[in-house]
């Protein structure tokens, strides 16, 4: 699961020579990446390990999930919550959310491992960050841990629609999709008209049962795999698509191939096999080396809608909760990944590189020049319209 060629080529002020040495593995790994700040937080007796890595915060507070998972390694753990924490920066600075990066991760078995003690001893570090870091759900967290976690801080989002949170984001992230497939197809084919065209879904979840709605209201041609294939059949059924045998997914004739499952589907092993015009899907770190991998499938002609672009509707939906949740906002700012997506086209057309290297540019165009904006003096207003801030009159 470990993707650490993610963004290898992106540019954030590397360059700078950045001194290393050789006694500092870690504050050498730090500032190669630009990363501010990483936490350990330790609790044995709430059986709690947990590491929180803060990226980048000049557009705003931290945002990012929580995941449990069982590393085998500390090593392991802290290359994933950095690379997990520096993807958030640019997920949100691409967005355009006032928002900064970072991730945590608590170690251990989420089928074996949970209790309450664990979940607020960490809902008490993220306390301890005073706002520096706002976090949500993410793999191997349950609705039921956000609420322990919530129990100790408001530093939290994506809680419970009854807790005043914003509930599942999975419809708000397929909406997002479904807006980025469609910007795709105009700069393909030059309409956004999805009608007829043969879609591949892998996978049959919850973003992909979202989107796959969104896709047959235009009438498109729809191809469904899960590696359950019951949930492939109650999809197909309900949205009058095809059942498709898992390891087939890739060589499929398709305009579009959707990976809605597991990161890193775009790999050595499949990219040849590959016969689409368009890769556009919710899963994220879709291709397994972003650099080697965006290049083969420019020179293949297959256009690829960046994936942390396109799903950015989740983060999109639980940053609301900032602002005091509106659903209706959520989707209509959402609805501007369609032009996010469009404008990295163009972008990488005119620089003539590919569209993951474009908007890993043009986020971080964003972060330098709004960063730039904080060097003006300004009295602060008692709302000076930070989401961090705004989170904090309503929840407090
Ligand atoms: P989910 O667990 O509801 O659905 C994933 C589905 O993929 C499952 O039905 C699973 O059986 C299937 N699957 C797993 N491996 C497969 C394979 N090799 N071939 C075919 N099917 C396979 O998850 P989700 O919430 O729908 O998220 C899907 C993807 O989107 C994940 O990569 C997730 O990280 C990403 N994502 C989700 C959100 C969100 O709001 N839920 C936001 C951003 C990104």
């Amino acid at each position: 699961m470990l993707n650490n060629n993610f963004m290898k080529d992106s540019l954030i002020i590397p360059d700078k020579k950045i001194e290393t040495n050789k006694n500092f593995p870690l504050f050498n790994e730090l500032s190669q990446k630009q990363h501010e700040q990483i936490v350990f937080c330790s609790r044995p007796e709430a059986g709690l390990k947990a590491i929180i890595a803060i990226h980048d915060t000049t557009l705003g507070p931290a945002l990012g999930g929580v995941r449990m998972w069982n590393y085998s390694s500390e090593n392991e753990a802290i290359k994933d919550v950095l690379r997990l924490a520096r993807g958030m920066t640019y997920k949100s600075a691409i967005s355009g959310l006032n928002l900064g990066g970072g991730k945590g991760v608590i170690i251990g078995d989420s089928r074996t491992d949970k209790s309450e003690a664990m979940f607020r001893a960490f809902g008490r570090f993220v306390d301890g960050l005073a706002g520096r870091y706002i976090t949500a759900e993410d793999v191997g967290m349950s609705e039921k841990d956000m609420e322990w976690i919530f129990s100790e801080t408001k530093y939290v989002t994506g809680i419970p629609k009854s807790l005043g949170g914003s509930g599942d984001p999975s419809p708000v992230t397929a909406y997002g999709v479904y807006m980025g497939m469609k910007a795709s197809v105009k700069k393909v084919y030059g309409s956004d008209s999805l009608e007829g065209k043969r879609i591949g879904i892998q996978g049959a979840g919850s973003v992909a049962t979202h989107l796959a709605r969104y896709l047959k209201k235009e009438n498109a041609k729809l191809f469904i795999t899960d590696i359950f294939e019951e949930k492939a059949i109650k999809l197909a059924r309900e949205t009058g698509g095809a059942v498709i045998d898992p390891n087939k997914i890739y060589s499929l004739d398709l305009d579009i191939f959707s990976p809605c499952a597991l990161g890193g589907v775009v790999n050595d092993d499949t990219i040849n096999h590959l016969s689409c015009g368009i890769i556009a899907g919710g899963a994220n770190n879709i291709l397994d080396n972003e650099l080697k991998h965006g290049e083969m499938l420019r020179e293949r002609n297959i256009l690829y809608a960046p994936d942390y672009v396109i799903n950015a509707g989740g983060i999109i939906n639980v940053s609301s909760e900032l602002e005091g949740y509106n659903e209706q906002r959520a989707m209509e700012k959402t609805a501007r990944i369609y032009d996010t997506t469009l404008k990295i086209f163009d972008y990488a057309d005119k620089k003539d590189i590919t569209p993951n290297k474009a908007s890993n540019i043009l986020a971080e165009q964003r972060i330098q020049s709004v960063g730039k904006v904080s060097t003006i003096y300004s009295s602060k207003s008692e709302l000076s319209n930070r989401e961090g801030e705004i989170y904090y009159k309503y929840r407090s």
